[in-house]
């Protein structure tokens, strides 16, 4: 659902992307969980970022418990690529 906020609480992409990590894993408890939710619906490049993010670590729970920061590199890398193809 495509959604054009224009008021003062809306998040860019950029301040997504900087939030992403804390709050796919929780760590995020206050307004900005929101705005971030309602961005990732409305925004098709930062909710792709975000599924990619969210396999990731469910990959990485799966299969590495004690997780190798250069695969890790590679495979954010990657996602990253996904999402930076043209649609
Ligand atoms: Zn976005």
């Amino acid at each position: 659902m495509i959604r054009q906020h224009q008021s003062p609480g809306t998040l860019s992409c950029r301040q997504v992307r900087r939030l992403l990590q804390a709050y796919l894993d929780g760590e995020l408890r206050d307004a900005r969980t929101v705005l971030i939710a309602d961005h990732l619906d409305a925004c098709l490049r930062c909710g792709l970022e975000a599924s990619s993010y969210r396999w990731l670590k469910a990959q990485l729970a799966g299969f590495a418990p004690s997780a190798d920061e250069r695969q890790l590199d590679r495979l954010r890398a990657f996602a990253a690529a996904l999402v930076d193809e043209p649609a």
